[in-house]
């Protein structure tokens, strides 16, 4: 589907089947192709390979990566075995794209002791993931790489994850932002979830920034609530910027809110959280965003760690 000129969005169909939710990836073309995030392992075959065989793109010439998660670079190692394009990643990730068992080590796997993860999970991680591909450019906020006729520059947007970028079009006003913004979390009601994000300041310094950048097209890797889109225009793009920043602040009191009360664990809190503005559960993203809320709070000296009871909890000063 062409979005705008020269600029085509490839879905990821078992996503929407197993996750009801988008996973889009976008092909910029003229002649040659540069692809934006490349899905996961079977996506090649499940969309990439079919869309490109439709159109009349001579040569897959770059694959970059907005960041390290499976559903963003599963797909680079088929790609790079069929058309040898030049894969690019920021350098803060790039080491989960080319090690798939660091990346499961250090993202579902960093909370043994809340939730270790299950042999489902392992499972479904690593074939979405499928194998690590060497990355040729790793990146560099200030980047500009070509995209079919123009150029994208890199703009550096951690907080999701520590290499989390977004390309920026400047002609054409059009920013590529993956996963970078999460609005109020993936609009999914199969899996609802609160917006994640490791570092907050960092996740706040992002938004500030692309708040200030002339954007007239947002194009995400998923629908973030609250639209049902991967593709935002005008007014959308800064209710997007707006509505992920006044989630931020909601989590940040309804925590102060409940430690005023009394003492939280990380796993008692993320869940209570994660109930109030998603669904009851917890999960690795519930976990990782509270945390970044409680490291914030923690360097603002607003809540001391205390022992009680064998566990490590948080408390208000
Ligand atoms: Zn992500």
């Amino acid at each position: 589907m062409a979005m705008v000129e020269g600029v085509f969005q490839i879905r990821e169909p078992t996503f929407d089947k197993n996750y009801g939710l988008g996973l889009g990836m976008y092909l910029i073309a003229d002649g040659e192709a540069t692809l934006v995030d490349s899905g996961i392992a079977a996506s090649p075959s499940n969309c990439i390979l079919p869309y490109l065989r439709g159109t009349d793109v001579s040569r897959l010439s770059t694959v970059i990566n907005t960041h390290g998660h499976e559903d963003h670079v599963g797909g680079n190692w088929e790609l790079k075995v069929k058309f040898d394009p030049k894969v690019a990643i920021h350098r803060l990730d790039a080491p989960w794209a080319e090690d798939p068992d660091l990346f499961f080590k250090e993202f579902f796997a960093q909370y043994p002791q809340y939730l270790p993860p299950t042999e489902e999970v392992r499972s479904t991680v690593y074939s979405e993931r499928g194998k690590g591909c060497r990355v040729d450019a790793k990146l560099e906020d200030g980047d500009v790489l070509n995209a079919g006729s123009g150029n994208l520059r890199v703009v550096h947007t951690p907080g999701h994850s520590p290499g989390s970028i977004c390309l920026y079009d400047q002609d054409r006003r059009i920013l590529f932002s993956g996963d970078a913004f999460q609005g109020r979390g993936i609009n999914t009601t199969a899996y609802p979830d609160i917006p994640m994000y490791i570092d907050l300041q960092a996740y706040m310094g992002s938004l500030k920034r692309i708040s200030q950048m002339a954007v007239d097209y947002m194009f995400m890797a998923h629908e973030f609530k609250p639209f049902k889109s991967m593709v935002l225009s005008g007014d959308e793009v800064r209710i997007l910027i707006s509505e992920s920043i006044k989630i931020v602040k909601e989590v940040e009191a309804e925590i102060l809110r409940l430690i005023e009360a009394k003492p939280f664990d990380l796993l008692d809190l993320a869940k209570k959280i994660r109930e109030r503005f998603a669904g009851p559960g917890i999960s690795t993203q519930a976990l990782g965003s509270v945390e970044a809320h409680l490291k914030k709070l923690y360097f603002e000296g607003k809540v001391e760690l205390i022992e009680r009871g064998g566990k490590k909890k948080v408390r208000m000063l």
